[in-house]
């Protein structure tokens, strides 16, 4: 919190009190306080005990520099006139604090989202001098939100009446010396010609598109960095659309809970619901979570980094998903009902109770479909006429998958790095320990530690490279001549024929119990797929086969999915008898259900439909739809 308050550079504080909260503690003895508002004395002891060295005065100031603890020390109250308290929330604190130039909130309702949204705008506009926009889908909503809710906390608060004028309207208030103008997103586009430091827009799910565009291009051609602040909150609606857009540039923070034996995790559905006794429970051991538990954690990035009040990492926005798995008036019963609610669709569970954007069954699998491919069988992985194939993704360490014609029976993940030891010391351990055996990796890591294994094993070590998807016949590549050790694949219709072939139940073997292969599915989860517009023509297209082209994305650690794929690569060449399937084609995609490999283990020709299939196809496509 100490270095929280030195960053934050508000005004309504002396500059000797920053002065002295950003000294450094050694041997800096502060006068004892006399005097401490009880609601700040409660929550500064729970989380800083340094702060007690301050005054009554300094602490107040201090405190008015961190807007969550501005609303303690004020007693706000909410549009309902009770107290706001962040014990039963845990997670709005960090989000309150939250004052980075770009935040997109993914949420879905019940959250208290509208309070915080109303105390921060006035918080920013009176507490950092700026002037805001906010934006509403509609005028009515102006009327509804900002006439209703927002007056009637406004009312309730002394501070803000303090801060605000007798003669506000509905659609401007006058916040100290600064403005914060409330617009709908459907009214005239005059209306975006006004000037901000700052645009908070509210609900984008269902604003005007166009709208809010405008707004961001006005915003953009600013001069200074400190007028270019927007906030984008809503629950989400599709993937690629709205808040999502925005979402999907930030740092990704979800919102991590721990289970009674330290399983620190996400949590998901339907993975983290227990169906049959309607509980919580623990994604890992099963272990029922408690309330308590479920509302508190910690806010981590995409990239497994602790929220500490700035983004960390090259992301242009900070993003928070909040779903109502953490709340604690929802119970598991409350979730099981929502899903199970036949007046409302999927599209709506995800939305409106999971805050999550909703993407269509066929462009994205559920990781309990994979979970489903779970076989109680014992892998014989030192059988002599069954080759292993390794998959490895570098990145993050490297994460494998081992399978042979039996099964895939191995996945893991090694980082450890020491001055004797590497992650790829253990694929050579896969490759000595089975005779025979293949690694395939992706072009992206430590090319030397990839060098180093194809000297020691040669003709058993492949790159393989990701390319564009091509009309090409051929979707995978072997390198020959100069080229040998390599292998290209169409990268998205390689990972369509995966997925597909993961809802095809059977056709993947995962050598185990289903909770050996909890976090192996859970990266399943995480990709979706999401339609490229293109301007080429259907069926004269080089890019997609019909026209339409396809792209597999992530919104989450998906690399046991890549170390699959390549180890399926691997083993269409080098073990050959998985998947002997011929001529399935799902023409809807145009992309045959499973690969075709020929009984000598070689990749067969794909048989591409024709243009005018294609065409009808498509034709019949949109008018069923
Ligand atoms: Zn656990």
């Amino acid at each position: 919190m100490v270095k929280r308050i030195a960053w934050n550079k508000g005004k309504g504080s002396s500059d000797e009190t920053k002065r002295r909260l950003s000294e450094s503690h050694k041997g800096y003895k502060m006068p004892q306080s006399q005097y401490v508002p009880f609601v700040i004395k409660k929550q500064i002891t729970m989380q800083e005990r340094l702060l007690n060295d301050y005054t009554g005065k300094e602490l107040v100031e201090a405190t008015n520099l961190v807007p969550h603890l501005w609303v303690l020390q004020n007693e706000l109250v909410n549009e309902s006139g009770q107290i706001i308290e962040f014990e039963k929330r845990a997670f709005l604190k960090a989000i309150y604090d939250d004052l980075s130039p770009k935040i997109a909130i993914e949420k879905p309702p019940q959250i208290g989202a509208t309070v915080m949204n109303c105390l921060k705008a006035f918080y920013v506009a009176h507490e950092l001098c700026k002037d805001l926009i906010y934006t509403l889908p509609t005028q009515s909503d102006v009327q509804d939100i900002v006439g209703g809710s927002f007056n009637r906390i406004i009312a309730q608060n002394a501070i803000l009446q303090e801060w605000t004028h007798d003669h506000d309207t509905v659609e401007q208030k006058a916040v100290g010396k600064n403005l914060i103008r409330f617009r709908g997103t459907f009214s005239s586009k005059q209306a975006t010609m006004v000037p901000s430091s700052g645009n908070i827009h509210d609900e984008v799910d269902s604003s005007d598109v166009e709208v809010l565009t405008l707004y961001q291009t006005r915003q953009e051609a600013q001069e200074k960095e400190e007028n270019k602040w927007a906030w984008y909150f809503s629950h989400p609606s599709l993937v690629g659309h709205g808040v999502a857009i925005y979402y999907e540039k930030s740092d990704k923070k979800d919102f991590r809970i721990t289970c009674d034996n330290g399983h620190e995790e996400i949590m998901e559905w339907p993975l983290s619901v227990d169906m049959m006794r309607e509980v919580f429970i623990c994604k890992i051991c099963k272990t029922v979570l408690t309330d308590k538990q479920r509302i508190n954690g910690r806010w981590i990035n995409q990239d497994g980094i602790p929220w500490k009040g700035k983004i960390e990492g090259n992301y242009e926005f900070s993003g928070w998903h909040i779903s109502q798995l953490h709340l604690y008036n929802k119970t598991a019963k409350d979730i099981i009902r929502a899903f199970n609610d036949p007046l409302k669709d999927k599209q709506f569970f995800y939305n409106y109770v999971l805050g999550l954007p909703f993407i269509g069954s066929d462009d994205r699998i559920e990781p309990k479909t994979v979970l489903m491919n779970c076989v109680d069988e014992v892998n014989d992985y030192y059988a002599k006429d069954d080759r292993v194939i390794i998959g490895c993704d570098t990145g993050h360490g490297i994460h494998y998958v081992l399978q042979n014609r039996q099964g895939v029976f191995l996945y893991g993940h090694e980082t450890e790095i020491t001055a004797t030891k590497d992650p790829y010391d253990k694929i050579a351990h896969f490759l000595r320990t089975f005779e025979k055996s293949v690694a395939v990796f992706d072009q992206g890591g430590d090319l030397i530690g990839v060098r180093k294994l194809q000297a020691k094993f040669p003709g058993r070590v492949f790159l393989c490279f990701y390319r564009k998807d091509r009309k090409s016949d051929s979707y995978v590549d072997w390198g020959e001549g100069d080229e040998f050790g390599t292998v290209r694949v169409d990268r998205n219709r390689q990972m369509t024929i995966m997925v597909e072939q993961m809802r095809d139940i059977g056709r993947y073997r995962l050598c185990g119990d289903r909770e050996d292969w909890i976090e192996f599915a859970s990266h399943f989860g995480y990709l979706y797929r999401e339609q490229i517009e293109t301007d080429s023509k259907p069926g004269k297209s080089d890019r997609g086969l019909l026209g339409v082209e396809y792209e597999w994305k992530r919104n989450g650690p998906d690399h046991f999915c890549h170390a699959l794929l390549y180890s399926d690569v691997g083993m269409q060449r080098f073990s050959g008898q998985k998947a002997k399937i011929f001529g399935t084609r799902n023409a809807m995609m145009g992309i045959p259900k499973a690969e075709m490999v020929s009984a000598d283990g070689t990749v067969r020709a794909m048989d591409v439909p024709s243009a005018d299939m294609a065409q009808t196809v498509l034709l019949n496509w949109k008018n069923i739809k």
